[in-house]
């Protein structure tokens, strides 16, 4: 039985990077291409987004861990992979989805504290520089950290290289620097999954945002 991951050459000319990591499929399973298709390692698999019943977004599953979640009649795609991926075990053939939803509502434990890590506050700032509006490749802190300046949300910004590096360790009011906008921390349940993610997938942005900041 074999375990490799085929796409069509169309997803290859995204550089689309490996994202998830396959689990595997009780009583095995193959994942290919309705079409020809090129082979890609299993760790290349897109993940899939888990909604609630309710349509929240609650995770970003292995691929193949989304489609045992199908066969078991725990979930229903909302929006396929447009990678026409497939599963094929015995007998049967499934479509790999970008976006499923539980049939069934559960209930999570609500935290309202979202961990401020690189990607989300990139996601928070738009990838855009704090200070310019050019696109944004590290984090500055505001209050320099050598000033006492904390690692918050609050304190954190997307910046350009360049702006970073003219910063250095002075404060705003000492170049006559304003930031674009004020620096707040998302709430909301969908920011605590945002924070987690590698690589936001096809679809997923209609679900993700719902309870932005
Ligand atoms: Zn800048």
């Amino acid at each position: 039985m074999g375990t490799a991951v085929r796409e069509n050459s169309e997803c290859r000319q995204r550089g689309s990077r490996p994202v998830g990591r396959l689990e595997p499929v009780p009583g095995g399973g193959e994942v290919g291409s309705h079409g020809p298709g090129r082979s890609v390692p299993l760790s290349s698999a897109p993940r899939v987004l888990l909604l609630n019943a309710s349509y929240e977004a609650l995770s970003a599953l292995p691929a193949r861990r989304a489609v045992v979640m199908l066969v078991g009649g725990k979930a229903d795609v909302v929006h396929e992979h447009p990678r026409q991926l497939v599963v094929r075990s015995v007998g049967t053939s499934v479509p790999v989805p970008s976006v499923i939803r539980l049939r069934e509502y559960v209930r999570i434990p609500y935290r309202s504290q979202i961990p401020m890590t690189r990607a989300a506050l990139m996601h928070r700032d738009q990838h855009r520089c704090g200070y310019c509006n050019a696109k944004a490749t590290t984090i500055d802190h505001v209050i320099p950290r050598s000033r006492g300046g904390e690692h918050c949300w609050e304190n954190c910004v997307a910046s350009c290289a360049p702006c970073n590096h003219r910063k250095a360790d002075k404060l705003l009011s000492e170049l006559g620097w304003e930031l674009r906008a004020p620096l707040v921390a998302p709430r909301g349940r969908t920011w605590r999954l945002v924070s987690q993610l590698r690589e936001i997938g096809p679809h997923w942005e209609d679900y993700l945002f719902l309870d932005a900041a």
